[in-house]
């Protein structure tokens, strides 16, 4: 596995094994890798010859100075969990992805629309900086596939975005999201919940699940679904909801009456503790036909995936 830190060379090793005729695998992360992100790796390994990952802490997407301070930075530990899929690990400092910083750079991307609702207005500029780091990877890398997780769905969705409109040559793949067994989603920033928080935290899960049981039961306002997901919420004193949703999958419009469930997400933020976590969920599971374990967590989640148990895959995406 090569450890590159600079876009060239970065992007000499991509083209010399497109030279030699084998397909490229990217994923980008933040770092502090977790099975969330293996998953991205082990299914780029599995579909293309050569696997880059990214690991930039990306400081154009963060709005709060306190948030970008506390992200986890695990390079070692980054290290030894790529090297089971990937052949080419790009790690740029800041100034190798932005010359000009700490001045942001005078071209940035905007993505109309999908941006502006849910995260977008939760937390402003975040996704023009994951738009623009995520244009600048994509033109290091070049042709290629790009993997990202269904957890970020916003972020898929205005990557999409970006991709068509800027007629990138990138195929981007959205993949389920992993699970710990108790149903939160793995997410870097779990590591800076305390013991209560933790187990808090597992009503975002849970609130979703809520919400797909009144889908489930029938219920076609989004109103009512919304608060129901709410009610789950409230239940725990040290997680404040940002907001709680019922969307068109594709638009992210949130209908005032839920039509078809086959094209519908549920979504979710909220505060817990120092912690902002977001999740999410399809509106009816693939797999809810097959035999399943009762419980909420099961009917949200789905069975174990046999090659990560005992965590838990979400068969959706
Ligand atoms: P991050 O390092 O948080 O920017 O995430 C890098 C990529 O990993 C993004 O495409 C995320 O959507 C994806 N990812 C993060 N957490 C999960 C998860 N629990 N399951 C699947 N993908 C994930």
């Amino acid at each position: 596995m090569d450890v590159v830190h600079t876009r060239a060379a970065c992007a000499d090793a991509l083209d010399r094994a497109r030279a030699a005729d084998r397909t490229v695998g990217l994923v980008p992360t933040m770092g502090a890798l977790h099975a969330g992100h293996t998953s991205l790796i082990a299914r780029a390994r599995a579909e293309c010859d050569v696997v880059v990952v990214t690991i930039f802490v990306n400081p154009l997407q963060f709005g709060d100075p306190d948030d970008i301070a506390a992200y986890p930075r695990t390079l070692d530990h980054d290290l030894a969990c790529a090297e089971a899929g990937a052949d080419v690990v790009f790690v740029p400092s800041v100034r190798e992805m932005y010359p000009s910083w700490p001045d942001p750079p005078a071209t940035t991307v905007s993505v109309r629309g999908v941006s502006e609702v849910w995260e977008g207005a939760s937390r402003p500029g975040h996704f023009d900086g994951v738009a623009t780091v995520v244009a600048k990877l994509f033109s290091v890398a070049g042709r290629c596939r790009a993997y990202f997780g269904l957890k970020d769905f916003q972020q898929l969705a205005v990557v999409r975005q970006l991709t068509e409109d800027l007629a990138l040559p990138v195929e981007v793949v959205g993949c389920p999201i992993v699970r710990e067994p108790d149903g939160l989603a793995f997410s870097s920033r779990n590591v800076r919940l305390s013991p209560a928080e933790r187990a808090a935290a597992t009503v975002l899960s849970r609130a979703l699940a809520a919400g797909r049981a009144a889908l489930a039961g029938g219920e076609r306002s989004s109103v009512a679904v919304r608060a129901a997901m709410r009610a789950v919420v409230e239940t725990e004193p040290l997680v404040d909801l940002d907001y709680a949703a019922v969307v068109d999958a594709r638009t992210l419009a949130d209908p005032a009456h839920v039509g078809d469930l086959a094209g519908v997400r549920l979504l979710i933020a909220a505060r817990v503790g120092p912690v902002r976590l977001i999740d999410n969920c399809a509106a009816v599971a693939e797999d809810l036909a097959v035999a399943m374990p009762t419980g909420s967590q099961a009917a949200l989640h789905g069975v174990p995936h046999p090659a990560d148990a005992p965590r838990q895959l979400e068969r959706i995406g």
